[in-house]
């Protein structure tokens, strides 16, 4: 088969690969329906995160299932089926706590971006659907495997409520997401913080009642004159950088909460300034298989449709074309097709 290799920053090519096979009898092997690149991948690819070795990548998939190890009994070839980017044998006390991406069986996936895909903790990890559904909610529920259990997470974990007010930090397809799961969760003011006119446009699409452009001191003191003076019951962390963390901690009320998703790279709280703040802080990789079954449905009925993040298609062997495009940002992500 076929697969996408990094092989250096701004390197990656598509390759000939061993196909995968069962090495567990926990393992599943499904074949890519769609796949896509995450905002994450452009870490090793900007040469901001070590590669070393050259290395299969991607992390998101949907597919059919083409074999299964002798101890997997929840799906059978065949099956059109949703997974996580972490797996879990959604078995284990972190897994019944509801933290499945922090399974004591935890294997992140690394090699999606190819024809087929070995997936370890199958059993606990995938989830099919009642019938193969239509080729045009697979990239909806693609986004279901990542970006979209991750928006649903911010909202979780900054404690989005009916009527609330939720500022959305980060404009990637992670914070279109958030948009959407703060306005499904009852939010009754969302406010988006966005630059960029295309992605305002689908953040107002997807529930966004308010836009701030504004950074920085300029972007808190914004949402502070949108908030009465003292800032947002819940706020939606979705970039990991410091600048997006320093908006996010000084956008909440004394008393809301802060979920953030977005993996950070040299951010670091004040320790003193949290205190007294009176902020709540949780983040941490999206518990997805959790809200998998329900995410699932919500897309199938056609009540969200977050496949609409991905504004560029290619053929999964075009796949360099769609980091290059996230990169340059002439697209918020790229949807591949095997
Ligand atoms: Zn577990």
């Amino acid at each position: 088969m076929r697969g996408a290799v990094i092989h250096a920053p701004g390197d990656v090519r598509f390759e000939t690969l061993d196909d995968p096979k069962i090495l567990h009898p926990t393992d599943a092997v499904i074949r890519t329906a769609v796949t896509c690149v995450c905002g994450s991948d452009l870490w090793p690819w900007r040469g901001l995160e070590p590669i070393g070795d050259a290395h299969p990548m991607g992390h998101e998939y949907v597919g059919f299932v083409e074999e299964v190890g002798s101890e997997v009994t929840a799906v059978k070839p065949g099956q059109f089926v949703v997974g996580s980017f972490a797996t879990s044998d959604n078995t284990c006390a972190n897994c019944r706590n509801g933290f499945p991406s922090n399974c004591l069986h935890r294997e992140f996936m690394s090699t999606c971006q190819a024809e087929y895909v070995r997936i370890p903790n199958a059993q606990g990890t995938l989830v099919a659907t009642d019938e193969v559904p239509d080729e045009e909610l697979w990239p909806g529920l693609l986004a279901v495997s990542d970006v979209m259990g991750t928006g649903w997470w911010a909202a979780d974990a900054a404690e989005v409520r009916p009527g609330s007010t939720a500022v959305v930090v980060g404009d990637g397809a992670v914070g279109l997401c958030a948009v959407i799961a703060a306005r499904e969760r009852g939010a009754e003011r969302i406010i988006a913080m966005s630059r960029h006119a295309s992605r305002q446009k689908l953040a107002r699409e997807f529930g966004a009642t308010d836009i701030v452009t504004e950074r920085g001191a300029e972007g808190i003191a914004r949402i502070k004159d949108l908030t009465g003076g003292i800032g947002a019951d819940s706020v939606l962390e979705c970039v990991g950088t410091a600048q997006a963390m320093r908006q996010a901690l000084h956008s909440a009320r004394p008393g809301g909460s802060v979920g953030f998703v977005g993996v950070p790279h040299d951010v670091s709280v004040d320790g003193p300034e949290l205190f007294f703040s009176h902020v709540g802080l949780r983040g941490g990789p999206a518990p997805v298989r959790r809200y998998l079954p329900d995410l699932v449905e919500r897309v199938v009925t056609g009540r969200i449709d977050p496949g609409k993040v991905f504004d560029l298609t290619l053929p999964l062997d075009q796949v360099a074309e769609g980091y290059r495009a996230m990169d340059e940002r002439r697209a918020v992500k790229a949807l591949l097709k095997p």
